[in-house]
């Protein structure tokens, strides 16, 4: 009979060879485990070797505080038998299409390909460049097999694009897809007397952005909206959050082109205390691992093109020309590489043993080019 030391298939290791450091991280309780030097030596050893390894008497001993911290937090033990244990480590098929499509070259793949589409942003930016609605319609007409479950317009300039906001909105009220309404507190009251129904139709949510401290008031007492103060430093912040009221419903996002690096480090970095409350399903960590599940599925649409994210500046169709779905999302699992932007790709968090647990990487990384949003690895 052979001693064996062995890891439950629901830990999950990350390791940092150079510096000789592994994480287990435990799926069934979010739990973190950190192991260096000769514990970090022993981990590998298991992970080579399909999860278990044969384990002498003299090797139990000098491995005692390793193997106690294994057995007392449940991830792990030692096993008597003749036979190596049969560790059956799981592997969930995340998208059961995306290894499909990766290898095919053409799009006609039947209605499948749409069930990966999930979100669609539309954007009146603040230009001349007059959105072609009757492609933007056709696009969620097209849509209409697909995961599509949530729609964001970003109206920057409603002026602008009255005629096409106002066709749109009205088709979509046939559609019921639930649809997110950004729109800036300067064109909100124009914007709602001229369609009060909006604001009382459950289809749609609206949101007023208010950027500077000059604003009408009278919004903060608004009803069946949510006011988002979109703020870059600490005196902002202070000024807007005296002025909302207890009924206020409010939130604040960070704006990302004008924020200094001290507010970004007090307020935004995570820490490793952070890192170690984050509760993650195996399942999720497993995405993690293969795809982005923060851009995984959006496509934005603005001045005439589509892209398969709001930073990427190369489009992946134009609405100049007929409007192909199932191309642009083929195109998107393809030849894109935003939907599938994940940590372990990206330097410096590719050698951070945190990679498959940090929440996905965030379009405002991309606008920064910089992923380390943490002071773990700054
Ligand atoms: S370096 Fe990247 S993976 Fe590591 S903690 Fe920071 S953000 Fe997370």
């Amino acid at each position: 009979m052979y001693k064996w030391l062995y890891l439950d298939p629901y830990a999950e290791i990350t390791f940092n060879h150079p510096k000789k450091r592994c994480l287990i991280f435990n799926t069934l309780d979010s739990k973190k485990y950190l192991f260096e030097g000769k514990e970090y030596e022993m981990i590998k050893r298991i992970f080579e070797n399909d999860y278990s390894i044969k384990i002498t008497d003299n090797e139990l001993k000098t491995n005692k505080l390793l193997i106690n911290r294994i057995e007392n937090n449940f991830f792990g033990g030692v096993y008597s038998s003749d036979e190596k244990p049969l560790i059956l480590y799981p592997i969930i098929n995340i998208q059961r299409n995306l290894r499909k499509f990766k290898t095919i070259s053409s799009r006609d793949q039947g209605t499948d390909i749409l069930e990966n589409l999930l979100e669609l942003s539309i954007h009146f930016k603040d230009n001349n460049c007059i959105l072609r609605i009757d492609r933007v319609i056709q696009l969620i007409r097209d849509a209409e097999n697909s995961s599509l479950k949530k729609i964001n317009i970003y109206i920057d300039s409603y002026f602008t694009h009255k005629t096409e906001i106002e066709e749109l909105l009205s088709f979509l009220k046939t559609v019921r897809i639930k649809t997110y309404i950004e729109i800036n507190v300067k064109d909100y009251y124009s914007f709602i007397n001229n369609l009060p129904d909006i604001k009382s139709n459950e289809v749609f949510a609206i949101q007023v952005i208010i950027v500077d401290f000059d604003f009408n008031e009278k919004v903060v007492e608004e009803k069946n909206v949510s006011l988002k103060f979109r703020i870059s430093n600490e005196e902002e912040y202070n000024f807007f959050t005296n002025k909302v009221s207890e009924s206020t419903d409010y939130s604040f996002e960070v704006d990302f082109t004008k924020v200094n690096h001290s507010f970004l480090c007090e307020n935004l970095f995570l820490n490793e205390e952070d890192i170690q409350d984050i509760k993650l399903t195996k399942q999720n960590y497993d995405a993690n691992k293969t795809l982005n599940r923060n851009l995984f599925g959006k496509l934005v649409v603005k001045n005439n093109a589509v892209f398969s994210s709001e930073n990427n500046s190369k489009a992946i169709a134009t609405l100049d020309n007929e409007i192909n779905l199932k191309q642009i999302i083929f195109d998107s699992l393809c030849k894109s590489n935003d939907w599938f932007l994940i940590r372990k790709n990206v330097k410096p968090c590719k050698s951070c043993l945190y990679k498959n647990i940090c929440p996905p990487i965030t379009e405002n990384e991309i606008l920064l080019k910089k992923y380390n949003l943490c002071t773990v690895l700054n």
